[in-house]
């Protein structure tokens, strides 16, 4: 990950606009589809911008090998994964440091909403597959998942919201893509439980300082709520409406 600044300055013009012409301030556009896999137990597709994810949530179900299983709770199992064809060179579809990284903190990210008490001696299953990736993919994934997640009857105590900012031409941002991400100097991707506002995941790219922190944090908290409106709106819509998801399986 660049996060030496290069020649950043570009990356935000004279009026205050990046380069896909965002203000600093600005989600790109997102887009949640709910329940849209036939063979799932629980699934949905986000469009982050230019990320396009689909999460599959299969379970509780019985765990193999057996001795894996715990008296007391579900084992929450995660794997993000990019396609070999989700960035521009082909990537190597065997599991990078990168994805077991990013598959461990997605678990640990959602397991704090999840009643996994509820289902004792059982595996739940989240499958995150990136088809085309732009910078802030594990965000994505994980909104996507916890969406899924609900889609499948998970007993859940809240829905689990992200959203990355960053520093980017010296600027506080919210919402970096790809190129702000390796041209730019921090990225903060966070994730909450926003009915109860806990954070399940914090990590930092790069270095801010106090004040930057701060401004980060708040950017990208105000981004976890837009897209928690946005996936309540998606569940809504496919369980009391008919506008949030195709029912039919079929994509
Ligand atoms: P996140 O997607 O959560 O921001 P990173 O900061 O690690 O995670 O990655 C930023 C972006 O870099 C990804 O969204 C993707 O577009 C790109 N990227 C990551 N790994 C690869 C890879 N192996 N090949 C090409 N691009 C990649």
């Amino acid at each position: 990950m660049g996060k030496a600044g290069g020649d950043s300055a570009a990356l935000i013009n004279e009026q205050g606009l990046r380069l896909d012409g965002r203000r600093i301030d600005e989600l790109r556009p997102i887009r949640i589809e709910v329940g849209i896999l036939r063979n799932a137990d629980g699934s949905a597709y986000i469009q982050f911008g230019k990320n396009k994810i689909m999460a599959a949530v299969y379970g509780p179900k019985e765990v193999h090998p057996k001795h894996s299983a715990l008296p007391d709770k579900s084992v929450l199992r995660c794997r993000y994964h990019m396609s070999p064809f989700s960035t521009e060179e082909r990537k190597n579809p065997a599991p990078s440091r990168r994805e077991i990284e990013i598959s461990k903190v997605i678990r640990e990210a959602l397991e704090p909403a999840l009643m996994l008490e509820d289902y004792p001696r059982t595996a739940i299953d989240v499958f995150v597959e990136v088809l085309q990736s732009d910078g802030g993919s594990r965000c994505a994934g994980i909104s996507a998942a916890s969406v899924a997640l609900a889609d499948a009857g998970i007993n859940m105590r809240d829905l689990v919201s992200a959203c990355a900012a960053g520093k980017v031409a010296g600027q506080i941002v919210m919402d970096v893509d790809d190129t702000e991400d390796k041209e730019g100097q921090a990225d903060l991707p966070i994730a909450i439980m926003p009915m109860s506002s806990q954070v399940t995941l914090l990590q930092l790219d790069g270095q801010l300082n106090d004040e930057e922190f701060h401004k980060a944090f708040n950017f990208a908290l105000d981004g976890c709520r837009r897209v928690y409106q946005l996936q309540r709106e998606a569940l809504i819509g496919k369980y009391f409406g008919n506008n949030g998801g195709n029912s039919d399986g079929g994509l």
